[in-house]
């Protein structure tokens, strides 16, 4: 069955110039002496080192960690030993410097051991499946650097359709023609994973046909396979990915949404392979295949590069740079970005380096004021404004940029490309998405500042209304000492200056009626009885006793008191 494919509005047909780099089959990169590896080579957060200066390293072995949810971790591309973890200029449009792990290598390009998994992956918990493709440090490889195991949980969605995407539109740029050309089996291996982990219906593989080898390969490797292999006619951007599910479905991604909305998801054919090495080989992600070319190198090729290799050493593997080159771009010419110095490392998004002469690129100096031809709109992939959105960027009006969807600019560079007046529209683009992050960065840092402050002064104001109460509670408490003190010592001193004063004890017979008073005198009556007859006997005892101790002194014998004598 032949698929019935759809359009989107604009795109432009630049000439391709593939074949520079086509020509030689892919080579491994000489291995640099040092290799700068920057901890943020992925959209998202940077990874966490966990080495240290002068640590031995395997190639594939972890040493930077990934934190956060949008992250990836880094490996060493090769073994060596760390001899620097410090700021380096890496690949950015501004010429940005970054926290980078330096291995000097040792030329012998040791891998760690695989820990091989026990289990296939078919039969290991989809979660874990992710997590091993996280651990690897996975990434989108067609040049956005998003974290794949990201893309590859659907949060609940069912999905209906994987894309793998071999499209490949951005003139110059081989890597990807070439790896499907040359291992087909990667692919297809990596494609099966993907589909395991997002129980995708059915498999799109999509090939420009200005790529027939690699198509003609795809096809032939994925006989046995229910995949479809599908040639879409050649129209930049179409290797977007919202342009890309409007060719093959005709579904459009909602603005400001992702294509696992609508039950897509789309990865790059090189991610694909990435994750086969992964998960059936347990190799972590170290390196990748990078289009060298322009006419400004003297051999262009493809060269499977580890990664935080300079661009200069590869220049130099592919005979150096000509004369006449005027600047080396990371990308293609359409999307990518002038590199401000060579020594520069390749980092996972970088797909191409492209040795452009005057010729390759427009220059810079040729740039005139907008006629408003509207020819920008015209080619527009996303049906924006570019030429509106130029000026919000001049002005600094970032709230009307964005009412204008600046966000879904996918900064493909039609528009410039067919700009008569050579106006670099892209470069405004990022240059207010860069601002508007700015500013979100420095509110989400002022409102966290506010909110520290605001925490700490109602610590301290309710730290304050603690200390005051157990103040007054100890007041209290010392107050009352004092006055059970006082208290006592003035009984004291009463019970010091009174006498015990019978008369005045109180009484229990006091206000006792008639009655009760009867019977105390007839008590009182015989208490007094029983007191005289207790006297009278004790009087006969005392006379008993006088008498008897008379009559024992007369009856003592002589010869005792001689003896007492
Ligand atoms: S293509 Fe260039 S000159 Fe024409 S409207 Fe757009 S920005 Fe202006
Ligand atoms: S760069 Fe942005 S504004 Fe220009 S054509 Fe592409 S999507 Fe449209």
């Amino acid at each position: 069955m032949i698929r019935k494919l759809f359009s989107f509005k604009g795109g432009v047909h630049p000439p391709q110039n593939k074949h520079i780099s086509t020509q030689q089959p892919i080579q491994a990169a000489t291995l640099a002496k040092e290799l700068v590896l920057p901890l943020h080579q992925h959209i998202g957060e940077s990874a966490v080192p966990i080495v240290a200066v002068g640590d031995q390293v395997l190639k594939g072995q972890k040493i930077a960690r990934a934190e956060g949810y949008v992250c990836a971790s880094v490996h060493a591309s090769s073994s060596g030993t760390v001899v620097a973890i410090e700021e380096r200029p890496i690949p950015h449009p501004s010429g940005f410097s970054a926290i980078c792990i330096v291995i000097k290598t040792d030329g012998e390009d040791r891998w760690i051991e695989p820990t091989p998994e026990a289990l296939p992956y078919t039969e290991m918990p989809v979660s874990h499946l992710r997590n091993l493709i996280r651990t690897s440090g996975i990434v989108g490889l067609g040049g956005a650097g998003f974290p794949s195991y990201i893309k590859l949980n659907p949060a609940g969605v069912n999905i209906d359709t994987l894309i793998l995407n071999g499209v490949e539109c951005e003139p110059y740029i081989s890597c990807d023609d070439m790896l499907m050309r040359e291992r087909p089996e990667q692919i297809i291996a990596g494609a099966k994973i993907m589909r395991h982990a997002l129980q995708a219906k059915q498999v799109l593989i999509a090939i420009e046909d200005n790529k027939p080898e690699a198509y003609a390969t795809l096809v032939k490797a994925c006989a046995n396979e229910d995949f479809e292999v599908i040639q879409v006619p050649t129209l930049y951007p179409q290797g977007g990915e919202k342009q890309l599910i409007k060719v093959l479905t005709n579904k459009e991604v909602p603005s400001n949404g992702l294509p696992v909305q609508i039950g897509i998801v789309v990865h790059n054919v090189a991610t694909a392979a990435a994750i086969h090495n992964a998960i059936n080989l347990g190799k972590t992600l170290v390196s990748r295949i990078v289009t060298i070319t322009g006419d400004g190198v003297a051999k262009p090729c493809n060269l499977d590069v580890p990664f935080g290799t300079p661009m200069r050493h590869l220049l130099d593997q592919c005979g150096g740079l000509r004369n006449d080159v005027d600047r080396i771009v990371m990308g293609g010419p359409m999307m990518g970005f002038a590199m401000h110095s060579i020594d520069i490392p390749v980092v996972k998004t970088s797909n191409c380096i492209l040795a452009a002469t005057k010729a390759n690129v427009t220059p810079p100096s040729d740039i005139m004021p907008c006629i408003r031809c509207g020819a920008c709109a015209d080619v527009c992939p996303v049906a924006l404004l570019p030429q509106q959105l130029q000026w919000f960027a001049r002005a600094k009006e970032f709230d009307r940029a964005q009412e204008y969807n600046l966000f879904d600019c996918i900064e493909c560079g039609c528009c410039s490309y067919v700009c008569p007046s050579n106006i670099p529209l892209v470069h405004f683009y990022r240059y207010a998405k860069t601002e508007i992050w700015a500013q979100e960065r420095e509110k989400e840092k002022a409102d966290q500042a506010r909110q520290r402050h605001e925490f700490r002064q109602s610590r301290i104001e309710r730290e304050a209304v603690e200390k005051a109460a157990r103040l007054a509670k100890k007041k209290a408490a010392a107050q009352g000492d004092n006055a059970k003190k006082k208290a006592i010592q003035a009984a004291m001193a009463r019970a010091k200056t009174k006498k015990f004063d019978p008369g005045n004890a109180p009484k229990n017979t006091d206000n006792l009626s008639e009655s009760q008073q009867q019977q105390v005198n007839k008590a009182d009556e015989m208490r007094a009885k029983a007191e005289q007859i207790a006297a009278s006997r004790r009087a006969q005892a005392q006379a008993a006793m006088t008498e008897k101790t008379v009559k024992t002194n007369s009856d003592r014998p002589a010869a005792k008191k001689d003896e007492k004598k």
